[in-house]
């Protein structure tokens, strides 16, 4: 299992065993020798969708092959690094996932969900639409045992998406794909 912020056991400027306080509501972890307060951090997630006409529409998916949810797709996504913007750690997710070069980038919508509530709990996840260049090549077989444009048509089944809020925004595009057209045609003249 993984461990949580609330997990922490010792000071970690002075050793001393932290202590529980109530602020606001909420329980922190304390150290009453030099009274550092652990508040608790959210981790920032990002992933990008990348849409295309072929000539029906699809989403480019990478299948997941390490815990948490391996077997299952998402879009290519991962944590923000400590002192990273956001839309470069989109730009560097998608390169190390797929090989591709995220062109430009909007961000669409942002969602704060359990999905992974050992390894990060509340986390909040910015979806950006994107439209990348370049070849799919996947780069790290550890992380992604494959990626593939996945349709978007609603007579297809969806796949077995690894998070909840990643399988909201793939319902949300099956039933607002047009609204992504002018991404998918950039991306087709990016391309040639
Ligand atoms: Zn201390």
């Amino acid at each position: 299992m993984y461990k949580t912020q609330l997990d922490y056991i010792f000071c970690p400027f002075c050793g001393r065993y932290l202590e529980v306080t109530v602020e606001e509501g909420q329980e922190l972890k304390y150290c009453s020798q030099c009274k550092w307060k652990h508040y608790l951090k959210h981790d920032i997630a990002v992933a990008g969708i990348a849409v295309r006409f072929n000539p029906l529409p699809e989403t480019l998916m990478v299948l997941r092959n390490r815990e948490p949810n391996p077997g299952k797709w998402s879009f290519p996504a991962g944590f923000v690094n400590f002192g990273e913007r956001p839309d470069n750690a989109l730009i560097r997710e998608v390169r190390e996932e797929t090989g591709l070069t995220v062109v430009r980038a909007k961000l669409i919508k942002e969602v704060v969900s359990d999905d992974d509530p050992n390894r990060s709990p509340k986390q909040q996840s910015r979806f950006y639409k994107m439209v990348v260049t370049g070849k799919v090549k996947n780069q790290d077989q550890e992380e992604n045992s494959e990626i593939k444009w996945h349709s978007l048509s609603r007579q297809i089944p969806v796949p077995e998406i690894a998070w909840g809020n990643h399988e909201l925004l793939f319902r949300y595009m099956q039933g607002d794909v047009l609204s992504f057209m002018e991404w998918a045609e950039y991306w087709k003249s990016e391309v040639r």
